[in-house]
């Protein structure tokens, strides 16, 4: 707790009720006790004070109860070798002053008013910007925009930017972020919504930049705003100080940023708003008060230079950004999410099996991640020819206050249905089998690879407000660069994939179901268990655990799986009564082990494919990766188009890499020991987790048993290549 603080508003708050107590005599003196006094068409009062403490203040004579008010709250001044002047008289007198500062902007509608409307000669000085109090319609108007969630919240923007121009820029990000901006006070003289003006910068209600008045007891307005909104939208009680504090703290989401010199009067305002949950966000260099309490973080953050305070505030005040627009130049919805982009309609094709593509989300801290910051890093569309091929890699940094490690791969799988969500884009796949094309139309709309990082930060955003507060994101078309940081996802994406090493099915009473690809294949139903990941190889069970966690009514359900059906072909009751309606009633059971009875459908994200050898009595798994000639007769793509849809095929299962390495891997067909055939890039890079599930079932050497196409591609040179090293399938019961 700042000492300097707290020390100051005390200062500050008595100095203004010592202010505000002469104004209220002269006041009497000249106009008498009986006098009206009022804002402007409102039927709250003076509201802070009436919000506050349900006190109507109706004539002059009222204002010596509010003073009298003030003087109970106000502690004394520290002495300065007191140090222990705690938050609790901070706030007090911080409430003082702002009943104080109520009286004081009162008592300038009495005469000379300096605001609009009232103000009859508005040549006369320079103050024809300021608006004072907000009338009851415009409270009403505006007000709702809180609380239906067209505007985020607002900031009490208190004194002036170092110069015009950075004024213009802070504006300018907070009204793109629909962010209220409410000016008040000024650095010796120089206010923000001059500095606006000065600009050419539209100021008032409509704009959302609105100046309240040129002195800091202005500031009480925005307070006001906030006091009556609970009053108006949230049925507090005038009087119910708590309620009407905390509905502001959890529902209007406001901060109040200190361009400029901090004097002890701003400190008791700074010490005002925090009673309502409001920080204070300040440029210079002030003490501190970062313990959390009254306000959701901090109260009061220091020395954040001028074009980071906008993104300091609203990380500090926990607000959530809402993009209502999407702003690209096609259009966007869940209607293009099924669009399919052929050849001669394509500008350029990104990744995919001829090039390099994949998607990569992981968390930063909160101050090394530049929000709504998109870049691209090579080549952009327009740098190649037509129907010409780029590498990708969409390489996402995320931060939140509430963001977990474990949500990383939740973030990272959206990125398929929010991109596939333009005109003119086609994404399929994840991880590194991403493939994308843009058609030609939206690349003559303006569409730019930049506009990833648009669609990505709004969705992200809209969608996971509540763990996500900042997303950047660098498009990398670069090959040099996409290469390399490949391999940094690779990486992660093995550890994300070991986290899981010590569970298994038969002590686990919940999986998860993923439903998320539904949009394309509307019958399929990803069961996911901790031995058996989603089929896209980006959803395993612990990710399906943190998405149901993030967004209870999502995707990803849990599963009772109650009774066992069939421990071998991996059948339980629970599982069977989901599956049901959750295809559509398409299906009536599905087996987790099996590729034989009741495999799990497939929807078109699969990372590999594994098929029946029959004639070997083994199966074969082929991946994107390997476009060539297989054993089963079929190169991946004829299969995908065979098995993919949301169809249940015997004999052929859409699985994740991953999955070969899972005990539970066809464990109802007798497991691993049934591979008889991978391609040879694949294979080598399952290469140690065949080795330990070699090592497992007592065949050291089965690595070596396992054909690739070097060996062969038609089901005759596998059989020779099986008998050669006397694979052990060869043994085992008839697949049919
Ligand atoms: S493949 Fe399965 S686990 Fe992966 S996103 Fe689709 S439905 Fe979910």
């Amino acid at each position: 707790m700042s000492k300097i603080i707290i020390s100051s508003a005390i200062r500050g708050a008595h100095a203004i009720v010592d202010r505000v107590e002469g104004k209220v005599n002269a006041a009497i003196e000249k106009f008498g006790a009986d006098h009206e006094v009022k804002l402007p068409n409102t039927a709250y009062y003076l509201p802070v004070v009436y919000g506050m403490t349900g006190y109507k203040v109706e004539k002059i004579g009222d204002m010596t109860t509010v003073i009298k008010k003030c003087r109970e709250l106000l502690p004394e001044v520290p002495a300065e070798n007191c140090w222990l002047p705690y938050l609790g008289p901070g706030l007090d007198a911080g409430m003082a002053a702002c009943f104080a500062f109520d009286v004081e902007e009162a008592l300038k509608y009495l005469e000379d008013c300096p605001y609009l409307p009232m103000k009859e000669d508005p040549e006369e000085t320079d103050a024809d910007i300021w608006l004072g109090a907000a009338d009851d319609v415009i409270l009403r108007k505006r007000g709702v925009e809180f609380i239906d969630g067209s505007a985020p919240g607002f900031a009490a923007v208190v004194g002036a930017a170092k110069d015009v121009e950075t004024a213009v820029a802070i504006a300018k990000e907070l009204q793109e972020k629909s962010i209220y901006v409410f000016m008040a006070s000024n650095t010796n003289g120089v206010s923000f919504a001059k500095q606006l003006e000065e600009g050419g910068v539209q100021l008032g209600w409509n704009t959302r930049l609105v100046p309240f008045g040129y002195d800091t007891s202005a500031a009480i307005h925005a307070l006001g705003f906030a006091t009556r909104a609970a009053l108006t939208f949230g049925g507090i009680a005038p009087g119910d100080f708590a309620g009407n504090l905390r509905y502001n703290k959890n529902r209007v989401f406001a901060f109040v940023l200190a361009l400029g010199e901090v004097d002890d009067e701003k400190y008791a305002a700074a010490a005002g708003a925090i009673n309502w949950g409001f920080p204070t966000i300040a440029d210079t260099d002030i003490p501190e008060i970062l313990p959390t309490g009254v306000c959701t973080y901090e109260h009061v953050v220091s020395n954040i230079p001028q074009e980071e305070i906008v993104s300091k505030g609203i990380e500090v005040r926990g607000l959530k950004i809402t993009i209502t627009k999407i702003d690209i130049p096609v259009s966007y919805g869940p209607a293009f999410e099924g669009e399919r982009i052929k050849k001669d309609a394509m500008q350029v094709e990104l990744g995919g099996p001829k090039s390099m593509g994949f998607e990569f989300a992981y968390s930063k801290p909160l101050d090394e991640v530049e929000d709504g910051k998109f870049e691209v890093v090579g080549p952009d569309l327009g740098d190649v020819e037509v129907g010409g091929l780029l590498p990708i890699g969409i390489w996402i940094e995320l931060a939140g206050r509430k963001f977990q490690e474990d949500f990383e791969p939740i973030l990272e799988r959206q990125c398929h249905h929010l991109l596939n969500g333009a005109e003119g884009v086609l994404h399929i796949g994840q991880r590194d089998i991403v493939w994308m094309r843009i058609s030609k139309k939206a690349y003559d709309a303006g569409f730019t690879l930049k506009h990833f990082g648009t669609i990505l930060h709004a969705k992200m955003h809209n969608e996971f407000g509540a763990i996500v507060d900042k997303v950047q994101v660098t498009i990398y078309t670069d090959e040099a660069k996409v290469k390399e940081l490949l391999g940094v996802a690779r990486k992660t994406w093995h550890e994300r994939d070991n986290r899981l090493a010590d569970m298994i099915d038969e002590t686990t009473e919940t999986f998860y179901s993923c439903t998320l690809c539904q949009s394309f294949a509307p019958t399929h139903v990803c069961v996911v268990t901790p031995e058996r990941p989603g089929l896209c190889g980006a959803y395993n069970w612990l990710d399906c655990r943190a998405s149901y966690e993030i967004n209870p009514h999502g995707p990803n359900q849990p599963i009772e799986k109650g009774d066992t059906v069939d421990e071998r072909l991996g059948k339980w009751k629970g599982v069977d009564e989901f599956v049901v309606p959750a295809s559509g009633n398409a299906f009536e059971s599905f087996a987790a082990y099996s590729i034989m009875e009741d495999p799990m459908t497939s929807c078109g994200c699969f990372e590999a494919i594994a098929a029946c050898l029959f004639a070997s009595n083994a199966i074969m798994v082929v991946d994107r990766d390997y476009t060539g000639d297989t054993p089963c007769g079929m190169p991946f793509s004829t299969l995908a188009g065979t098995v993919g849809g949301g169809l249940q095929t015997p004999g052929f299962v859409g699985i994740s890499k991953f999955y070969i390495g899972s005990k539970k891997f066809i464990s109802a067909e007798g497991g691993i020991k049934r591979l008889a055939w991978l391609p040879k890039a694949l294979k080598e890079q399952l290469k140690e987790i065949i080795e330990k599930r070699g090592e497992e079932i007592g065949i050291p050497n089965f690595y070596d048993m396992i054909a690739t196409e070097e060996n062969g591609t038609t089901e005759e040179e596998v059989m020779a290549f099986m008998t050669e090293v006397g694979h052990p399938a060869l043994e085992m019961d008839p697949l049919m």
